[in-house]
């Protein structure tokens, strides 16, 4: 697998261009900063006229247009708006008014990889997917450092379309630490797979599961809050830092002991089947395909989904116990009336 860094990049290839970064979420706000702080001279953002996120942009000291005049002004448009909104977008406001021979980019293979957007064969395009949310991006770039960055090509109609991928994400700050090189394909399904099996599924139910075990085995809501879902940070900031063996490590000894004993029968041969059969869903296309569907159906069923877990027992006492603990709220990631 290739790394590059700053030094095999050559950043004059985006300086000289004009980027236009449509949408400014979480991702969007980072590009266009660190590019205009690399010394792109030409940024615009590309915003829906009432959008909220104008202000921002506008006070960032943006130039702000709409979509589709930024699809038309820019030499490189990277998509960061949320991917269930793209193929929409792209098809209305975008394809119609790419400049011949300008590049289009995403920071997620899954539009292009399952053919919900299809560039034509006259544009480049990349990927420059970021390993980090939008405001660890924009704060490892203001310290001097970067967050790792994926590239990948999907379409090189100019001929150097990884060259201009590099220097883009070394413009956005991934070169100071390392921009690897990858393919739609392969961020695609490994990207959907890890936050279905591990990240986002497999903890969730993970941790829902070992909660009912207990409640239902007659133990106290609140222990159980405590024991499956609040450590949890305990343990994966361990993991973080150092692997497992840096948790195993600061874990008692009788900790490790069941971990090694009761995790392969938690996690056995059929837990690893149901894995398997996940990747295969995404491998194939279905899984993309009814999260297509769901969308054009109005999210009904996600939305149901959505409604009933958040009625789950552990949050219920979760939200209680946090009360409890006043610094987690202090230290917030997530404020609903800003991000
Ligand atoms: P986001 O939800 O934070 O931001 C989306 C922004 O899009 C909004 O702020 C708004 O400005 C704009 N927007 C919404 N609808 C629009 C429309 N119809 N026209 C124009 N603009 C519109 O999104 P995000 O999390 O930054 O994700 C953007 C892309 O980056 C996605 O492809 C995502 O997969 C990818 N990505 C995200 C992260 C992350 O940590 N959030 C990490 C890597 C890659
Ligand atoms: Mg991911």
């Amino acid at each position: 697998m290739r790394v590059y860094y700053d030094r095999d990049a050559d950043v004059n290839l985006i300086k000289n261009r004009r980027v236009a970064v449509i949408g400014y979420g979480s991702q969007g706000r980072a590009h266009a900063l660190n590019l205009r702080d690399s010394g792109v001279s030409e940024v615009a953002v590309g915003l829906r006229e009432g959008s909220g996120s104008r202000r921002k942009a506008e006070a960032d000291g943006l130039k702000v247009m709409t979509p589709a005049e930024a699809a038309g002004w820019g030499d490189v448009v990277m998509i960061l708006v949320p991917d269930e909104l793209q193929p929409e977008l792209y098809e209305s406001r975008i394809a119609p008014n790419l400049k011949p021979g300008a590049a289009v980019a995403f920071a997620h293979g899954f539009n292009v990889h399952f053919s919900q957007i299809e560039p034509g064969p006259e544009l480049d395009c990349f990927m420059v997917a970021p390993k980090g949310p939008g405001h660890t991006v924009r704060a490892e770039y203001e310290r001097g450092a970067g967050v790792p960055c994926l590239a990948a090509v999907q379409q090189d109609a100019s001929g150097n379309a990884m060259e201009l991928a590099v220097a883009y994400a070394s413009a956005v700050g991934g070169g100071r630490s390392g921009i690897i090189e990858t393919t739609f394909q392969e961020e695609c399904e490994t990207d959907l797979f890890g936050e279905q099996a591990v990240l986002c599924g497999g903890v969730s139910h993970l941790i829902t599961a070992a909660y009912e075990t207990l409640v239902e085995a007659g133990y106290s809501k609140e222990m159980a809050f405590f024991e499956c879902m609040h450590e949890v940070k305990l343990i994966v900031d361990l993991i973080y830092e150092g692997g497992l063996a840096n948790m195993r490590y600061s874990v008692s000894n009788t900790a490790e002991y069941g971990d090694y004993l009761s995790g392969p029968r938690v996690i056995d041969e059929r837990v690893k089947d149901n894995m398997r059969a996940v990747l295969g869903d995404i491998q194939s296309g279905r899984f993309a395909r009814d999260w297509v569907l769901e969308n054009k159906a109005g999210q009904a069923e996600f939305k149901a989904m959505r409604a009933r877990w958040a009625r789950h027992d552990v949050e219920e006492v979760g939200e209680r116990m946090r009360g409890m603990m006043p610094w987690i709220a202090q230290n917030r990631l997530v404020n609903k009336d800003r991000n």
